[in-house]
């Protein structure tokens, strides 16, 4: 076990997010996760700077630092300087370094981001691309997201979509290879890669010790489908 609380000082948002924490409650007064989530930025915080390694481990492999939205209403509040949104930025990216995610349930989640999301953004240049959310994996999308991504350049240029995966000016447009491996470099130079190769590692360790087949690249795998589709229900305060 090392010094957690040195580890997160490496880390320039937990310097810049933890001053001296009052216990005010503030923070946890404006935050809509502790609304919905058993979720207590305040206690986070409180934590935090308690410097006991065996509770940060705790908090690190539990299913609370997932649930902040990064919705900043934290940062404008606090009377102390404190941004607990940055102390949650800076254990989820411990959490995810020492593999410690995996022992929750949306922990373990940050794999499937990584294979979706975090892939989207080498291959497109968006996180979000409209046609690589499939609408057998996001039934959520509604019946008529099918019929959307089967005639995609159509429906977008009505929507005045613009060059829709072609290259020139639009908000769907086709992004230059050039600049697709500049984001590369990006990720490179500022550890984005190699947080993304720990998640990767971490996640396999986690598959082979629940007995799920698990794939280096793509969706199409057990530990995939269960990271994806796992709901314990059991999150809401
Ligand atoms: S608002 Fe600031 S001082 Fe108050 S509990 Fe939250 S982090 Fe601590
Ligand atoms: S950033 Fe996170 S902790 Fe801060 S108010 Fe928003 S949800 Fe709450």
């Amino acid at each position: 076990m090392g010094n957690y609380y040195e580890m997160l000082m490496e880390d320039v948002r937990f310097r810049d997010g933890l001053n001296a924490c009052i216990n005010c409650g503030v923070c946890t007064a404006i935050c809509p996760a502790a609304e919905f989530y058993d979720y207590d930025p305040r206690k986070i915080v409180n934590l935090v700077q308690t410097n006991n390694n065996e509770e940060l481990e705790k908090l690190m492999k539990s299913e609370t630092i997932w649930y902040c939205g990064q919705c900043m209403s934290c940062k404008t509040r606090c009377p102390r300087g404190n941004v607990p949104a940055f102390v949650v930025m800076a254990l989820r990216s411990l959490s995810m370094k020492l593999g410690f995610f995996t022992e929750s349930e949306k922990g373990r989640q940050q794999f499937a981001i990584k294979r979706t999301v975090g892939e989207n953004i080498f291959k497109y240049g968006y996180c979000v691309a409209s046609y690589a959310v499939s609408p057998e994996m996001h039934p959520e999308q509604g019946p008529i997201w099918k019929y959307i991504i089967q005639n995609a350049p159509d429906v977008y240029e009505r929507l005045g979509g613009g060059h829709f995966d072609e290259l020139g000016a639009g908000p769907l447009r086709k992004i230059p290879e050039d600049a697709k491996e500049e984001l590369i470099r990006i990720f490179e130079v500022s550890g984005g890669t190699e947080l993304f190769d720990d998640i990767e590692k971490h996640s396999r360790e986690k598959a082979e010790h629940m007995g799920l087949q698990f794939d280096d690249k793509g969706i199409d795998n057990e530990y995939f489908i269960e990271v994806f589709t796992a709901n314990k229900k059991d999150h809401h305060a």
